[in-house]
């Protein structure tokens, strides 16, 4: 499918007027559509609800987007569990998924009243000597073995470190049940940023059978199964992007096929979608500072992997258009870099892209999720701003870059201290 960005040259040469590059920005309307999609897909369920995963993009202000919306957030640590209350997120409206969860953490979410997800057996025990149990709790499973979707192997729970084998999982729950604990949650995610249909339904199947045999065994009452992330959103021009209606229907025939049978058609379905949610409705808009021409040709943006780490750290592609420039031919062939001092810099290797000149704005697609939250200092680089495109066309701060001074504020030196 073709890529196209959501914002124009123009709109781009207006905006750096008061907000130079490098930042990123979101898209208010395509965020709220996106969001009222998958409500649609799962509206067949009554107690539906997606916990949007903070840990991809958390900001307070695209988290009161999705709120407003009726998303709660699913929370792994203590100060991502902060913005939630900051945005009046309490209660049943956060996961608090953690795992080697620090006891101040267990804390604080038992404060706020957030439904926990227990990633181990013995964090069971911890958690009795640090907070009450609540009603309803929740316990993260691994299958172990390979996860496959059609014959291929879409990842190795085996060697994943989360959640706890189904014996753990039954002893789990006779604890809980023993601590006063009325409603149980079931949890797993076994495979990240798949654009397969099939991921959803067959992780479905696989925890509402379990949901079937665990509740005959401890006669524990099953509240919900929460389907976690890893619903991937289309990165190549290539890949059709997930039918999200058609996984809400698939999922849908599993659970009349197998919890409805078993009398157990109040469970609700939760997820805990991060990188679908947002991917798509961010990109990183950078300009082209540099080009050099040695062994192969190079274009040098104002923002590096500090601003954008997937890159460097997987190999993602991520697309990339030149503004101004999209109905160019695609006939000059790039490595698109940042300035670190490490030579994974890059955001592109050997793009084929319209001709490029110094000054042209770039837009690098899909980095509203896992994009900005993943950023680092690394070379002393500061973090960038985040804008958000409003559905009414504005635009709006809604985090101001880095200066100096923040880098230098955890710094007690003389001579930093005036910056
Ligand atoms: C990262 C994460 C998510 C979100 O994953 P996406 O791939 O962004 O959908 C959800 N739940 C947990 C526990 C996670 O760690």
């Amino acid at each position: 499918m073709e890529k196209k960005p959501f914002v124009t040259l123009s709109q781009i040469q207006e905006i750096t007027r008061t907000y130079p590059t490098p930042f990123h920005i979101y898209d208010e309307k395509g965020i709220v559509e996106n969001a009222r999609k998958l409500k649609a897909a799962f509206a067949w369920n009554p107690g539906f609800r997606e916990y949007f995963a903070v840990k991809a993009t958390p900001n307070p202000y695209l988290m009161e987007i999705l709120k407003k919306e009726g998303i709660g957030a699913d929370c792994s640590s203590y100060t991502e569990l902060l913005l939630s209350e900051a945005v009046g997120l309490k209660g049943s409206d956060i996961m608090f998924s953690s795992n080697v969860t620090p006891d101040m953490d267990f804390c604080k979410a038992a404060e706020l009243g957030a439904i926990i997800n227990f990633d181990d057996l013995s964090l069971i025990d911890d958690y009795a000597g640090i907070a009450p149990f609540q009603e309803t709790m929740c316990c993260r499973y691994n299958p172990g073995g390979l996860f496959t979707l059609q014959n291929e192997i879409m990842d190795t729970p085996k060697d994943a470190k989360y959640g706890m084998t189904k014996e753990q999982l039954k002893e789990a729950f006779l604890k809980l049940k023993a601590h006063g604990v009325k409603h149980f949650g079931i949890h797993a995610f076994l495979a990240s940023n798949t654009v397969a249909l099939g991921y959803y339904p067959k992780l479905a199947r696989i925890l509402f059978e379990l949901a079937v045999e665990l509740a005959a065994q401890t006669g524990v009452h099953i509240a919900f199964i929460n389907l976690s992330g890893g619903v991937g959103v289309a990165y190549r021009p290539d890949q059709e992007p997930n039918d999200i209606m058609a996984i809400g229907e698939a999922v849908r025939e599993v659970y009349e096929e197998v919890l409805v049978p078993a009398g157990m058609g109040d469970v609700a379905i939760f997820t805990e979608l991060g990188r679908f949610m947002l991917a798509p409705y961010g990109m990183l808009i950078a300009r082209v500072l540099h080009q050099k021409h040695i062994w192969k040709d190079y274009v040098g943006l104002d923002a590096c992997a500090a601003n954008l780490m997937r890159p460097a750290m997987y190999g993602a592609y991520h697309h990339i258009t030149v503004l101004g420039k999209e109905d160019w031919p695609c006939d000059h062939k790039y490595d698109v870099t940042g300035g670190l001092c490490e030579n994974n810099d890059k955001f592109a290797i050997d793009r084929m892209l319209p001709e490029i000149e110094n000054g042209d704005y770039v837009a690098i697609h899909d980095t509203g999720a896992h994009g900005f939250s993943m950023g680092y200092n690394y070379n002393g680089k500061l973090r960038s701003a985040e804008l958000l495109l409003r559905t009414d066309g504005s635009v709006k701060l809604i985090r101001r870059a880095e200066t100096p001074r923040d880098y230098f504020a955890t710094l007690d030196y003389p001579g930093l201290e005036r910056i």
